[in-house]
């Protein structure tokens, strides 16, 4: 199963991954989370990305599409996988699409969790709350203020990237306001479709 969670940070996409990736037995590919692995590792990736991380912005098309490429082609993606995070930009999803079609790899869905912006900044103000209590480590990003630099971002951005799905036909919108086990079924009736 090859499948897109699309939706602005916050939304919830990292959380009902995790959980598709336990019923499913499929990889989360996270480019959010793979960068952070490459700046605490330093590498020269890591070095590149990591102001840019720290500010909101975007890191650029051409690092993360390497980063997808290599990653989607290693054994543990051959059974599967959920992009998120990625696609963030409409040349992203082109550059997608050209590497499953050279694989002849096709994608199951593409789920958009749609959600009231207005409620992501008490979101992520709960997610570091959460994140301190439970005594891990706190995202630099999760702070009210960058937090506004990576909504703009996704606003100016990846809000584009949905209707390039959907004018493909591949799109499917589920209101992510609903409570995380409302969601999670949402997404299994539209794989089960
Ligand atoms: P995330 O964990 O998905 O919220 O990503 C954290 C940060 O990593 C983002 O704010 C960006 O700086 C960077 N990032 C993650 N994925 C991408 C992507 N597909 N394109 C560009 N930057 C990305």
């Amino acid at each position: 199963m090859r499948l897109i969670l699309l939706g602005p940070p916050g939304a919830g996409k990292g959380t009902q991954a995790t959980r598709l990736v336990e019923k499913h037995g499929i990889v989360q590919l996270s480019t959010g989370d793979m960068l952070r692995a490459a700046v605490a590792a330093g590498t020269p990736i890591g070095l590149q990305a990591k102001a840019v991380m720290e500010s909101g912005g975007l890191v650029s098309d051409e690092i993360v599409i390497g980063i997808i490429r290599d990653r989607i082609q290693e054994p543990d993606a051959k059974k599967g996988f959920i992009l998120d995070g990625f696609p963030r930009t409409v040349a992203q999803a082109e550059a997608l699409e050209g590497l499953l079609s050279k694989e002849g790899l096709k994608l199951n869905a593409v789920i958009e969790l749609k959600v009231d912006q207005t409620k992501l900044v008490d979101r992520i103000v709960k997610r570091a709350a959460d994140a301190q209590a439970a005594g891990q480590p706190v995202r630099k990003d999760d702070d009210p203020e960058v937090f506004k630099t990576r909504l703009a971002a996704y606003n100016r951005d990846t809000a584009a990237v949905t209707p390039f799905y959907g004018a493909r036909g591949q799109l499917t919108v589920i209101d992510g306001m609903l409570p995380i086990d409302a969601v999670a079924q949402a997404i299994d009736a539209v794989l089960a479709g």
